[in-house]
């Protein structure tokens, strides 16, 4: 398999030829091997235009939805960023492309001690993973300049406003178990915007502030 050649592929035909324009963000997805956080069986279709499965009913996001949140969020290189929803971890690799650290939030055990390994392996040393229910958010180091959320949500976890920095932005899924709107929201001195970026269909983010399992 040509891995490198795929990626270059996905960049340009999925992510640049459907409107993805923040450099950064197309040089993070150029650069991260998507290919070493699937299973062995499933690399040769890692840069398809599709999620993929990675255990435990969880799913890795297609290349486009990863690098359309990553762009939302407007990161510059010196923010403190929270993901609920470590998974693969491929989303937080990219990620910390791209900013000064990442907390990300996995509730499933396994899930996080696979893509901890991963990220050990791939020398990624600003991605911090705690295992727990991430409808909480991770209070001890907010507030975060920008959080990310990679599962499905009623609404938005008012936990996870609260420890937005003033001047930061999320983006979450937001809608019911089989379809979902893709919220941007923002934090101004004044208050709170959203805006709705698009239609989308993720997991359930499974929580006390979330769904019930
Ligand atoms: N960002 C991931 C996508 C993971 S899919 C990647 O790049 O691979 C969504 C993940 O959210 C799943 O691993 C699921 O277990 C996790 N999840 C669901 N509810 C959660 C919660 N309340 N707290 C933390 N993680 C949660």
């Amino acid at each position: 398999m040509d891995y490198e050649s795929d990626k270059k592929i996905m960049v340009e035909e999925q992510l640049i030829g459907r409107g993805i324009r923040d450099r950064r963000v197309l040089d993070a997805m150029g650069k991260v091997p998507r290919h070493l956080f699937v299973e062995e069986a499933l690399r040769s279709r890692a840069y398809g235009d599709h999620p993929l499965p990675i255990g435990e009913k969880q799913t890795i996001s297609q290349p486009y939805m990863v690098a359309l949140m990553t762009e939302s969020l407007e990161l510059k290189g010196d923010e403190k960023v929270l993901e609920i929803g470590t998974g693969s971890g491929y989303q937080s690799a990219v990620l910390a492309e791209l900013c000064e650290k990442v907390y990300s939030v996995e509730r499933i055990k396994s899930l996080a001690v696979k893509a901890r390994d991963r990220l050990d392996s791939l020398g990624y040393l600003n991605i911090a993973i705690k295992i727990f229910d991430g409808t909480y958010g991770w209070i001890e180091h907010a507030p975060y300049d920008a959080i990310i959320v990679t599962a499905g949500a009623p609404d938005i976890p008012k936990s996870l406003i609260d420890q937005l920095a003033v001047g930061g932005r999320m983006v979450i899924p937001i809608g019911d178990e089989f379809s979902q709107t893709l919220v941007k929201l923002e934090k101004g001195r004044d208050g709170i915007t959203t805006t709705n970026i698009c239609g989308c269909v993720f997991v359930k983010l499974v929580g006390n502030h979330g769904w019930k399992e």
